[in-house]
């Protein structure tokens, strides 16, 4: 290990830098791969290096891509996961039976119909609030307070902002904890920490690891030494929900570049929902960089260096011009997830039908590509 950079580096600095990892038994730049599933002790029986016994809860790669998480989320401590939803569950797994909880309307669909179920089984009450709309989520705060108060933003597919001082404020007067899935913003457009947010959550198969081979969890905490992080904490190293050495290592590969391709992906998302807005076949872009999206005041108060890669657009003549258009895409790839760097179209209407998603919505993930390039293969598509 090298020694511990300087607090205030920017954040292309710490991740290029992997924020100090290093090699130091063969001076390689680069940290080594760690497979080893036990640690050895020494005659006394003491292991024989200090805090080193059995994988499910020792890896010095899971440790490097953590401290890496945490400097650039501005996070106390952070807990890697095998998948994003298994970071979503270890979230809710501590609220305890007979409690509520509130949770933003409108999300990512795998953790909406996820926390459904387990609230469900539970005898958990879940009440799902459109949390955009800031009074509304402080009255549902206020009238139901919640162990746990879920946000995400931006919001996926709707690109809905979320105001997270305010959520936090709402959350706080109600003993609430406040956690924010910015998957979509990634640490590196938005810390919501910093706004007063308890816990960020990620999943990291996205912009974090980048490179669509990958999939991994994260969360991101404000107080270390919280009741909820020591339950979260415990409950991943007994239940051993952990993150394997080799994808830690690609983890932390991939968050190298981070700063560079959010930049690169919100700058072409930027362009592409600016040549959209004014393409003749659609009726509506949802990007919170588009000076009239509702959440756009806000996005720039409270993201920097941009807005992200995720956009939608609404394909007018419905479900058949929108499947048509996809159909017709040479680069974007027909295929679910986002924030790799290769750009990706979905229609979620096809996968989440009784959810209020236009028919004619699809959504892009913006790449790291030739903005021209995938400009040129939106029009021949959209038919101009
Ligand atoms: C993909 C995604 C998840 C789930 O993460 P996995 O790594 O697929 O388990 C949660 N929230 C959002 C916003 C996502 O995009």
């Amino acid at each position: 290990m090298a020694a511990t950079p300087d607090k205030r580096l920017q954040p292309a600095t710490l991740a290029a830098q992997a924020a100090g990892a290093a090699d130091a038994h063969t001076g390689g730049v680069v940290p080594a791969v760690h497979m080893a599933t036990t640690f050895a002790r020494d005659d006394d029986y003491a292991p024989l290096v200090p805090g080193n016994v059995y994988l499910r809860s020792h890896n010095e790669n899971v440790r490097v891509a953590e401290r890496l998480l945490s400097r650039l989320e501005g996070a106390a401590d952070t807990l890697l996961f095998p998948s994003g939803m298994a970071a979503v569950a270890a979230v809710f797994r501590t609220v305890p039976n007979g409690a509520s909880i509130l949770v933003q309307s409108q999300i990512y669909w795998g953790t909406t119909a996820w926390i459904r179920a387990f609230c469900a089984r539970r005898q958990i009450t879940l009440h799902e609030v459109e949390a955009a709309d800031t009074d509304a989520f402080a009255a549902a705060c206020a009238a139901h307070r919640p162990a746990i108060a879920w946000v995400e933003t931006p919001s996926n597919p709707w690109l809905r902002i979320v105001d997270i001082a305010a959520a936090a404020e709402a959350a706080h007067a109600v003993g609430a904890q406040l956690v924010v899935d910015s998957t979509a913003a990634s640490p590196v457009l938005s810390q919501p920490l910093a706004l007063g947010a308890d816990i960020v959550m990620h999943s990291a198969t996205k912009g974090i690891n980048g490179h669509s081979d990958v999939l991994a969890g994260a969360l991101c905490v404000a107080d270390g030494e919280s009741e909820i992080w020591r339950m979260v904490r415990e409950d991943r190293d007994m239940a051993g929900a952990v993150l394997a050495p080799m994808e830690a290592w690609l983890l932390t590969r991939g968050m190298r570049t981070l700063p560079l391709r959010m930049r690169e992906m919100s700058r072409s998302a930027q362009a592409l929902a600016a040549y959209l807005s004014d393409h003749p076949r659609v009726e509506e872009v949802m990007y919170p960089g588009l000076p009239d999206h509702p959440g756009h005041a806000l996005a720039a108060r409270q993201m920097q260096g941009g807005f992200g890669g995720l956009l939608s657009f609404v394909v007018k003549g419905g479900a058949q011009a929108a499947l048509q258009a996809a159909g017709r895409l040479q680069l974007f790839h027909r295929a679910t997830s986002l924030g790799g760097v290769e750009s990706l179209v979905e229609h979620r209407h096809t996968i989440e039908p009784d959810t209020g998603i236009p028919e004619g919505l699809l959504r892009l993930s913006v790449g790291i590509e030739d903005v021209g390039d995938l400009r040129d293969d939106l029009a021949q598509a959209l038919g101009q």
